[in-house]
């Protein structure tokens, strides 16, 4: 592609990334243009170069639908209520405590009372 820049593999600055590594990072480019392109190194079907995008421009992979919200809502609501005394811990029960502060640890509870 004529009038961008063009790096060498593993030279592209910062802040750039093929389409390939925006979805590693759960984003695409989002309809922004191409930023770059870096020449690849030879490899047989391979294009020789991929296109670079602007990381901060890249948008996430899929919108969040309101369905997708209240999905995360609930699965957030989950994990925050504690499977011993089943009370909203308001917070996410950690998991290696498995229970809501006051069930892991009612001798602190006592102490504090
Ligand atoms: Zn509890």
């Amino acid at each position: 592609m004529a009038g961008i820049p063009t790096y060498r593999w593993r030279f592209a600055p910062d802040g750039l990334a093929t389409r390939r590594q925006l979805r590693a990072l759960g984003l695409r480019p989002g309809g922004q243009d191409v930023a770059a392109q870096v020449e690849r190194p030879r490899r047989r079907r391979d294009p020789l170069v991929a296109y670079l995008y602007r990381i901060e421009q890249a948008k996430p992979v899929r919108p969040m639908t309101p369905a997708k919200w209240a999905a995360l809502v609930k699965a957030n609501a989950a994990r925050r209520m504690c499977p011993q005394c089943h009370a909203d811990a308001g917070y996410v029960i950690p998991v290696s405590l498995g229970m809501c502060a006051p069930c892991a640890y009612p001798a602190d509870e006592q102490r504090a009372a």
